[in-house]
């Protein structure tokens, strides 16, 4: 009889672990991987409501009396389960239990420029410089949602290097491709992913002729390997907006465009970021 009831108890406890529903007191169940985000709707019951996420303030946007946020879990990620609180007024209004479940990534070898992996002293020097001018970029998001579409995949061709690969650069140094490879040729109009506001138009060591969009709230789009930009700093785009040609510029292998998408400084997989906004954004 006890072992009848422990089993009960124990398929209960699954089905409201599978269906994402709080079950009583327990805070809701959610699944990410490495990699992802997760779209989060929450009650804010009272002003100055915050949302802490692993003990780190998430930044969100406030619509009347509800939260919306995207939770991020890194490439880098060490799988160990994390709660996101709702605080008001220093009090837990709710609570979300992630489970971070592992995606398997592939690995592929690359065969590009020599110099483009052993750098010189002023490639090293121009590379160092970049960095912190994008730094400065990637601090400085605005704070609402420019956009009020879900996001969409630049390209609709062919994919030809996904998210997350391990990498092999000319049998020697190794790395991750934390964006999607789209097949391109020199010329292929390229379109902004979401509306935002251009806060990088300009040529870098390793992406080439490179556009950033800024959309708000830490989220960023990345377009590289350009062979032309067509936006300006400061230009404020809507989605389908044409941003540039895609081109060979950087460190590649051959003409295709790279896009990135940086949610809370860590880069993670766009095509996640497309599905995850259809659930607020409708259209
Ligand atoms: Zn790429």
């Amino acid at each position: 009889m006890k072992c009848f009831l422990l089993i009960f108890i124990s398929l209960i406890n699954a089905a409201c672990a599978q269906s994402g529903k709080p079950s009583g007191d327990l805070p809701s169940q959610l699944v990410i991987s490495q990699g992802e985000v997760r779209w989060l709707e929450f009650p804010i019951p009272k002003e100055n409501s915050k949302l802490v996420c692993r003990d780190q303030e998430v930044k969100f946007v406030k619509k009347g009396r509800i939260g919306l946020a995207f939770v991020m879990e890194s490439y880098f990620s060490d799988f160990s389960p994390f709660t996101c609180k709702v605080l008001s007024q220093g009090v837990t209004v709710s609570e979300y239990y992630f489970n971070v479940k592992e995606r398997p990534y592939h690995s592929e070898v690359l065969k590009v420029d020599p110099k483009k992996i052993k750098l010189a002293p002023k490639d090293e020097r121009r590379v160092i410089a970049e960095q912190v001018v994008l730094n400065k970029i990637y601090s400085s998001s605005l704070p609402e949602f420019l956009f009020s579409e879900s996001f969409i995949s630049p390209l609709n061709s062919v994919v030809t290097s996904v998210y997350g690969n391990r990498r092999v650069y000319n049998k020697q140094k190794k790395g991750q491709h934390l964006g999607i490879d789209y097949r391109a040729a020199i010329g292929d109009k390229v379109p902004a992913a979401n509306a935002g506001k251009i806060v990088f138009s300009g040529d870098l060591f390793y992406t080439g002729w490179t556009v950033i969009i800024d959309h708000g709230v830490d989220i960023f789009t990345v377009y590289g390997h350009l062979s032309k930009t067509l936006v300006n700093e400061g230009d404020i785009v809507k989605r389908g907006d044409l941003i540039g040609l895609s081109g060979n510029t950087g460190r590649t292998s051959g003409p295709h465009l790279h896009w990135g998408t940086k949610v809370q400084g860590q880069y993670i997989d766009g095509f996640v970021l497309v599905e995850e906004s259809k659930k607020y954004f409708k259209n």
